[in-house]
């Protein structure tokens, strides 16, 4: 099956049919009929193309509680959608069938007008929609159709992101979401280059960015894996940024990781530190709002 492609924003033409994506930090130079990294903007004859738009391959109904949201339309339902493609390497995702996934010819998609993700969500009962999944960044052109459209029905929008993208698209993208979950994967450079292939500033930064800029309501989520971001210099380094850069009652969510993709040799997350991490950030550091999450 032929898919339809719509045209990208955020990108430039480097000469020789190049075109160099600025749509997050890794700013691919990509080559005719070549794609980026995150395998779903491609390079058409001179012109960026997203090749997700339209094509979610993961819809579902979930509580809002899932993405994880606590203090967002409690006890609603969210419509979620995601598509293939990411723009980091992370080598424990636990969403590598989507992430690490690329459209192919043999296989056949259904196209979704960005009305429709609204009416559908609005059909089921739902309060919003959910861009979630994979990394929504990539088919940022989508998010922000879909966006528009829910907002005209009167739909709540949320975004469900590792937030590593460069503020120019963030400027765009970010005032249409009413709430973000921000995945914070561990708080220093050297984990996001060995763990995600990718880097922590352009994360905070966005992450400002949408709470201090647009005001928008933002919880976090810190994947905990044993023996690799979870020692107590890196967790209060976490919590020293959002305390200082956020907000204090900024809801934390730490979550427990179980060994997945290419990565195992970090056990299961033990309930017990996970317990540790959340006693500190209440008693010791006074973060009102810390929860826990993937708790078998
Ligand atoms: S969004 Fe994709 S193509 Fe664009 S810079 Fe990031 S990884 Fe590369
Ligand atoms: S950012 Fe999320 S979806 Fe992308 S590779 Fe990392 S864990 Fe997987």
């Amino acid at each position: 099956m032929e898919l339809k492609v719509h045209p990208a924003r955020w990108w430039e033409k480097e000469g020789e049919g190049k075109v160099r994506c600025l749509l997050c930090p890794r700013k691919c130079l990509i080559p005719d009929g070549g794609c980026g990294v995150c395998a779903v903007r491609l390079n058409r004859g001179g012109e960026l193309v997203s090749q997700s738009y339209g094509y979610p391959v993961a819809l579902q109904i979930d509580p809002i509680e899932k993405k994880p949201l606590r203090h967002f339309l409690p006890r609603s339902a969210t419509f979620s959608i995601g598509t293939l493609g990411c723009n980091l390497k992370c080598v424990f995702c636990q969403n590598h069938h989507l992430s690490r996934g690329a459209y192919q010819k043999r296989l056949t998609y259904r196209y979704f007008e960005p009305a429709e993700i609204a009416q559908l969500a609005k059909r089921h009962g739902c309060a919003s929609v959910s861009f979630t999944y994979n990394e929504p960044t990539v088919f940022g052109e989508y998010v922000i159709d879909a966006a528009d459209a829910a907002h005209e029905l009167g739909l709540k929008t949320v975004l469900v992101s590792n937030a590593y993208i460069n503020l120019e698209a963030a400027k765009e993208i970010y005032p249409l979401m009413d709430a973000a979950n921000i995945d914070v994967k561990g708080f220093s450079e050297a984990y996001y280059r060995e763990m995600c292939g990718g880097t922590l500033k352009p994360v905070t930064d966005a992450v400002e960015f949408y709470r201090n800029t647009v005001g928008g309501h933002v919880e976090l989520t810190y994947l905990v894996i044993p023996g690799k971001n979870d020692s107590d210099k890196m967790i209060d380094d976490y919590l020293d940024w959002v305390e200082s850069r956020l907000g204090i009652d900024t809801p934390l969510h730490f979550t427990a990781y179980h060994p997945d993709y290419q990565y195992s040799e970090s056990p299961r997350t033990p309930l017990e530190l996970l317990y540790k991490i959340q006693n500190h950030a209440l008693a010791d550091r006074n973060f009102p709002n810390v929860y826990l999450g993937n708790i078998c």
